[in-house]
């Protein structure tokens, strides 16, 4: 499709027959079940964290904690992403005439998106994500929204991920191609990328390839795919979804963060290297969720309101006509990541593929000065 220059396919619901409810009653009891437990939590409900400053209120949350990686995972902190934050962007948005909060998907209650836009809501971009803002931001030692959001910009526009994209820059700039927190010179290695030339070429191909080429070791990706905002040496948890799951480092495949640093689903020392059966039983609730159809930001609520996680069962149940329970989620997660670890055997990953790169174990980190010293056995216990 990219070859044939095709941008985009419109689907136009008119007249079409609609999504098939199998039991009615059971669907809206358990959306209302939902419904209550996203507007009673304080990450999800209207005022609350995502909807006042999107996911970016974690800016400050992960620099506090010692676990925002700056300039290619060389720190965990600098006083100067404050400049990025949530707080930052809502103020930011106000000023410049973009929209706050906003809903990417009708119906949605939680409602943490947003249009950012240049002064006078000029060249708008969909949503500053946390990872975006970190990855092409405070990852780069670039320290301002404006030049974020141009790179933001681009990123939409070349139909590249943000989080690969700011993972490549930042290694480009280890390898020496420019220097970490050269706005313009980042700008312009978007445009390398868009006109195709032989370092776009390489940019493109992620931070694993560009690592590569310009002989950079310190490169943070796990299965060939870039780091996300959380550095694993100070939260462990999440280092060990990063190392285990089967889509390479991704922090949504098991969101550790949530109990080891908000207190949600539970508290756990983000600290304590003992970190298989957290990361597995997320790995597991994730995989039901994201199959259920509903946003992934559903969690931080029903993780911590039991009838919330019901509602989400019964919604399923009414619109399948199944009778499934609470206790089938951790069968039914096994199932798809089962599915998935199947094909990543026949691709040829083994365990040698679970684990992060070298620098991770060797440098300590500032200013918790922490390794991450998960054994591997910990790791092979996963799954
Ligand atoms: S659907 Fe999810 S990502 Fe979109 S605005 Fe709602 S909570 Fe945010």
């Amino acid at each position: 499709m990219a070859s044939k220059g095709l941008k985009f396919i419109v689907v136009d619901a008119t007249g079409a027959p609609g999504v098939e409810i199998a039991n009615e009653e059971i669907f809206k009891q358990g959306i209302e079940k939902v419904r209550k437990a996203l507007t009673a939590h304080d990450v999800t409900k209207p005022g609350g964290a995502l909807n006042s400053y999107g996911t970016d209120v974690l800016i400050n949350i992960i620099n506090e904690a010692g676990g925002l990686p700056q300039r290619n995972f060389s720190s965990g902190q600098d006083e100067r992403a404050a400049n990025i934050s949530g707080e930052a962007k809502a103020e930011a948005i106000k000023k410049n005439g973009g929209v706050r909060p906003h809903a990417c998907s009708p119906g949605c209650i939680i409602r943490c998106s947003e249009v950012w836009t240049k002064p006078g809501g000029k060249d708008p971009v969909g949503v500053l994500e946390y990872e975006s803002v970190w990855a092409l931001g405070c990852n780069c030692g670039i320290y301002d929204l404006e030049t974020v959001g141009e790179l933001n910009r681009a990123c939409n526009d070349l139909g590249t991920d943000t989080i690969e994209t700011g993972d490549t820059i930042a290694v480009a700039m280890e390898g020496g191609l420019i220097e970490f927190g050269a706005k313009d010179d980042a700008l312009k290695l978007m445009d390398e990328i868009r006109n195709k030339t032989p370092l776009g070429r390489i940019l493109v191909n992620g931070c694993v390839f560009t690592g590569k080429a310009f002989g950079v070791t310190r490169v943070p990706a796990v299965k060939g795919q870039g780091f996300p905002a959380y550095d694993p040496r100070p939260i462990k948890g999440i280092g060990v979804t990063y190392a285990t799951t089967p889509m390479g480092a991704d922090h949504t495949a098991g969101y550790a963060i949530a109990p080891e640093i908000m207190g949600v689903g539970g508290k756990a020392d983000p600290r304590d290297p003992k970190k298989a059966e957290l990361s597995r039983n997320l790995q597991l609730a994730t995989a039901v969720i994201d199959s259920s159809g509903y946003c992934l930001f559903i969690a931080f609520a029903i993780l911590d309101i039991p009838e919330g996680l019901e509602g989400v069962v019964e919604s399923v149940n009414g619109v399948l006509g199944t009778s499934l329970t609470v206790n089938d989620i951790p069968i039914i997660g096994k199932q798809i990541i089962d599915t998935e670890l199947a094909f990543n055997k026949a691709a040829g990953f083994t365990s040698i593929h679970d684990r992060l790169p070298e620098f991770f174990y060797e440098e300590k980190l500032e200013p918790t000065n922490e390794v991450f010293n998960v054994p591997d056995d910990e790791l092979d216990k996963v799954f």
